[in-house]
């Protein structure tokens, strides 16, 4: 599409939000329903998509894609009507007689960019929370994901009108058109490097975004935890889709003496999951294209590996990989990893991790493994980031009553349940007064009235 078509698009979706038919309750609940009948009957077809583009197991799509979106549609099915309704605020007693109130209204034409490790329930959700708040929507899939990317689009042509909800395809130069037209509000889900493009072409026309992002989420491992189990849900974490997860664990940090008790217990617990050879594991997931396999081939060229490596790069298949001994300074630890490799980092004690973790730019998630309330409290007040597990891995994104979001570099704005309603809406501010009371100290003349007025508005 051209910048021309996509104005054109654009002035229709205008044209369709301001003919108010978003705006009654029972229409969102329609269309909500409608989305929900056409994921359900497409079941088979997206799993089969999301196995094409990602080899993706049946469980992993269900629990990552298809079952948030489920959960969530429940909650928002449930609540919508409360959500919309105009919220009473106090009024302080200078104002009197007057009511406070917080009024809900859609945002307006919204456009949502998704990336491709969870091509569908990146699309969908967002799409999800937007139609709630009573917005349009034009939806920009990933390139990256064709089969899943398809489906999408077939999904959104027989299910909504082309003004209300529309699918458009396309990579970079598309983005790039679809970012030239002033939208209401900007969702996108991909890297921090394109999140910088999509607000500074916002910024022209002073488009609020929300920005899901990414970065290196560490896992920070306290002594006295039970090993065997920590490794379990670390490794479940870290190999789920096969580490192309915005929340998965990036890094490790482990008490020095725990290290070697550490890598043994993964490496157990990977052959536990995906047998001797995880290539012929119907578990495990595959690299998304040529260059993300070489740049985590890359990744590990040169490293100390304590277990995995092996890869077909006709499969782009890379083997759950541990690494360890690995040093900041080393390549596996300057960007987010986003595949299977896992970095294993000692630490003498939680002081020294903490600092570690500080020095970097805030991460999307943060796990950390520990009995002790004391240091988690520690932990969680002193380290910033977008949101989290005590104990577990991943969990926090398939509870739709924690928004999710980043922090810093990781992100702004949150989602899912009602912070998607939020997310996709403006709260107007009103203040009605009646007219049976009408106080004369705030109208000219002022004089003599200085005292008065300063003993009202004291602290
Ligand atoms: P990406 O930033 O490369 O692409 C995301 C989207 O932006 C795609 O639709 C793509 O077509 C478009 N795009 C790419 N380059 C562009 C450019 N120069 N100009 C305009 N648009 C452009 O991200 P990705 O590789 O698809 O996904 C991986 C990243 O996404 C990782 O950093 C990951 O952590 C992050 N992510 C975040 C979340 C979250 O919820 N916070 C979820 C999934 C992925």
């Amino acid at each position: 599409m051209d910048a021309t078509e996509i104005d054109h698009l654009r002035r229709k979706h205008r044209a369709f939000f301001h003919s108010g038919k978003t705006l009654p309750l029972e229409f969102r609940l329609q269309q909500i329903a409608k989305l929900c009948e056409a994921v359900k009957s497409r079941e088979t077809a997206i799993l089969a998509a999301l196995r094409k583009d990602l080899n993706k197991p049946v469980v992993e799509a269900y629990g990552g894609e298809l079952g948030v979106f489920f959960e969530e549609l429940k909650l928002i099915r449930k609540k919508l009507s409360s959500w919309m309704r105009p919220k009473r605020v106090p009024t302080p007693v200078a104002h009197f007689l007057a009511s406070s109130h917080l009024y809900p209204e859609p945002l307006g034409t919204v456009l949502i960019i998704a990336p491709w490790n969870y091509p569908f329930q990146l699309v969908i959700s967002p799409l999800l929370g937007a139609i709630a708040a009573g917005n349009t929507v034009v939806l920009k899939p990933s390139e990256l994901a064709p089969a899943t990317s398809a489906v999408i689009e077939e999904l959104v042509k027989s299910t909504f009108d082309p003004d209300y909800v529309a699918c458009v395809q396309g990579g970079v130069e598309v983005t790039t058109n679809l970012l030239s037209a002033p939208w209401d509000h900007v969702f996108f889900t991909g890297s921090p490097a394109v999140g910088k493009i999509v607000m500074q072409a916002a910024a022209k026309h002073l488009t609020p975004v929300t920005l899901e992002l990414g970065g290196k989420s560490p896992c920070l491992i306290d002594t006295g935890v039970p090993i065997k189990l920590t490794a379990r849900r670390i490794a479940w974490g870290k190999f789920f889709n096969a580490g192309q997860t915005c929340i998965a664990p990036d890094y490790v940090l482990v008490p020095k003496n725990m290290r070697e008790e550490l890598l043994a217990s993964l490496k157990e617990v990977l052959v536990e999951f995906y047998g001797e050879d995880p290539e012929k594991s119907a578990d495990y997931g595959r690299i998304i294209n040529e260059r993300h396999f070489s740049r985590l081939t890359k990744l590990m060229e040169g490293a100390s590996v304590y277990c995995g490596g092996q890869t077909n790069p006709e499969q782009r298949y890379l083997a759950p990989t541990i690494l360890s001994p690995v040093e900041w300074s080393d390549p596996v630890m300057q960007d987010e990893i986003f595949g299977p490799i896992l970095p294993v980092l000692e630490y003498e004690d939680l002081e020294e991790a903490i600092s570690q973790i500080q020095a970097h730019p805030k991460p999307l998630s943060l796990y950390f493994f520990s009995k002790d309330t004391a240091k988690q409290e520690a932990v969680l007040k002193r380290v910033s980031f977008g949101g989290g597990c005590i104990n577990d891995t991943l969990m926090h994104l398939a509870n739709p009553h924690l928004p999710f979001g980043g922090v810093g570099n990781s992100g702004m704005g949150r989602y899912h349940g009602k912070y998607s309603f939020e997310a996709f809406s403006h709260y107007k501010s009103v203040l009605n007064k009646s007219f049976l009371v009408d106080i004369p100290l705030r109208y000219q003349p002022y004089k003599g009235k200085d005292g008065l007025v300063k003993r009202l508005f004291s602290a």
